[in-house]
């Protein structure tokens, strides 16, 4: 159980993969569709996603994550990776009901725990491209979710930049490039796997609060 993250924030990539926006029957956006989760959210590998309340349907998205190693103000894609850290694995856990509801997504993407992230962060280095990175998301050992970088709408590169001429990304910061298809429900007593390529298995059990 450790976090290998703190960030000051977590932006997260919306409907990246064309095969998740049609699941949730979403037009794919022009341009990246962002938001916060908050730093709170961050649990590490081991640690349980609590059920909150408030909500009767909780969803896993596995992610691939970027974690930036230096500080990225309007760069652009090519300067944006040099700043790069690392790959690690991320679920943006999500409330689905009440990001229907409300209309904005802030309570659904960030409640306690509803970021878990690790189980190490690997470098760009030990990488190699992008583009051929995969996530797989399994619970209680079933494969829920398969993706691939390069099916992705906007690459890794183009998202940091465009991040980047928006707010400034700090070390430390996670970037979630968004999910797959195959989103799912999480009910205590399930252990959720994200799986990156070349990464590792971030594992969690989920828990009733
Ligand atoms: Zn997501």
């Amino acid at each position: 159980m450790s976090r290998v993250v703190q960030p000051s924030k977590i932006v997260c990539v919306g409907r990246n993969y064309a095969d998740h926006a049609k699941e949730l029957g979403n037009p794919m956006p022009k341009e990246p569709l962002i938001f916060l989760k908050p730093a709170s959210a961050v649990i590490g590998d081991g640690e349980a996603i609590v059920l909150p309340p408030q909500s009767k349907k909780v969803e896993h998205e596995s992610e691939i994550a970027v974690v930036i190693g230096a500080r990225l103000r309007q760069v652009s894609e090519v300067e944006a990776l040099k700043g790069v850290a690392g790959i690690t694995c991320a679920n943006d856990v999500t409330a689905r009901d009440l990001q229907k509801t409300d209309g904005q997504w802030t309570r659904a993407k960030g409640f306690d725990t509803f970021c878990p992230v690790g189980p190490r962060v690997v470098p760009l280095k030990d990488i190699g491209d992008l583009a051929k990175l995969e996530v797989q998301c399994r619970v209680n050992g079933q494969v829920r979710q398969r993706g691939r970088a390069a099916d992705m709408a906007f690459p890794i590169p183009k998202v940091l930049s465009y991040i980047s001429h928006i707010m400034t990304l700090e070390p430390g910061d996670l970037v979630l490039t968004g999910t797959p298809a195959g989103i799912g429900p999480l009910v205590a007593g399930d252990v959720v796997e994200v799986e990156v390529s070349g990464v590792g298995v971030l594992r969690n059990p989920v828990v009733g609060s």
